[in-house]
């Protein structure tokens, strides 16, 4: 029996204990690594591009040589006016990723011994980095499955069922249930969008999909109208779910991971940040098979505005 891949050593490339180990000023040094790749982490000044620059050691700034413009390393990126220590968001990116359902902001802020809005706030700057990868503008190809899964707006049912309301009724809707709709390539992306209706799904394949694609869908109605532009193969759900290799497994799969992580962990979701969780689930969805090492500098990379440099694959293995 092959071992699952979570299980294996080649999964585990970073731990808390080497980023810990390590200190802040290897930290640091990750961090200017990212930001300036092609220099091998030697600042470069983002206002004028100059690669001479006074090193402020003390307050870890650069002044450029060229246009005297101070800048630190997280400057111009989503990390800017951080208070963090280096070593602490390292460890925050590294608890993310390796959280396979999400990690609720309570837990964060504890791990980290930080306030819950510093948690809450450093949580959605890495789901941004991460959604970098998830909405990249580029078309889903090959066979591509699409369903939706509807979040929030749950109604608290009355105590005595003479007062209990008919929750289906629009009148008795709060007006903040969304539905998720997800395109997913059977070997490949996953794309998520949060609209009021699944039946909007339509457009959203029509925009995001290659017309050379073979699509999935389920029996609900609205999807008629995607053999208007695609090879659709269908599947009813109330009567079987694989129906000779035609089913919408894969998108079923990301709906489960991204529907643990609102209910394990955040237990509540407000519409205004579904999107968020929504690209974090399809980020974690994408990579389950990348080791924890890689996964966290690319969150790094990203944050800091730089392509992922494949240098970094196994720095952690080294330096533990
Ligand atoms: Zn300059």
């Amino acid at each position: 029996m092959t071992q699952h891949f979570l299980l294996s050593a080649a999964s585990r490339t970073l731990s808390l204990r080497s980023i810990y180990k390590a200190g802040e000023e290897a930290a640091y040094k990750v961090f200017c690594e990212m930001r300036w790749p092609e220099t091998d982490g030697e600042a470069v000044c983002p206002r004028c591009s100059n690669h001479e620059t006074y090193n402020i050691t003390t307050r870890r700034k650069f002044k450029c040589k060229a246009c005297a413009h101070q800048f630190s390393v997280t400057s111009g990126t989503i990390f800017a006016s951080r208070k963090m220590d280096f070593v602490d968001l390292l460890a925050a990116i590294c608890i993310m990723v390796n959280a396979s359902k999400g990690v609720s902001m309570v837990q964060l802020s504890r791990d980290l011994d930080c306030q819950y809005k510093t948690a809450f706030v450093l949580a959605h700057k890495l789901r941004e980095a991460m959604a970098q990868e998830v909405q990249t503008g580029e078309v889903l190809e090959g066979h591509v499955e699409i369903d939706g899964a509807y979040f929030g707006g749950h109604i608290r049912q009355e105590n005595a069922k003479a007062d209990r309301k008919d929750r289906r009724l629009k009148e008795h809707q709060n007006g903040r249930r969304r539905v998720v709709v997800a395109l997913r390539e059977r070997h490949g992306r996953t794309l998520p969008f949060v609209r009021m209706t699944e039946a909007e799904g339509v457009a959203l394949a029509n925009d995001n999909v290659s017309r050379m694609s073979t699509m999935s869908a389920d029996e609900a109605s609205h999807w008629d109208l995607l053999h208007n532009g695609f090879e659709v193969e269908r599947v009813n759900h109330s009567e079987i779910y694989s129906d000779h290799g035609k089913h919408t497994n894969m998108v079923e799969s990301y709906f489960s991971r991204l529907r643990r992580m609102v209910v394990g962990q955040h237990h509540h979701v407000s519409p205004q940040y579904l999107h968020q969780y929504a690209n974090h689930a399809a980020w974690l969805e994408d990579n389950r098979r990348t080791d924890n090492g890689t996964l966290a500098q690319v969150v790094v990379s990203n944050a800091m505005g730089a392509p992922v440099s494949r240098q970094w694959k196994g720095y952690w293995q080294r330096a533990a």
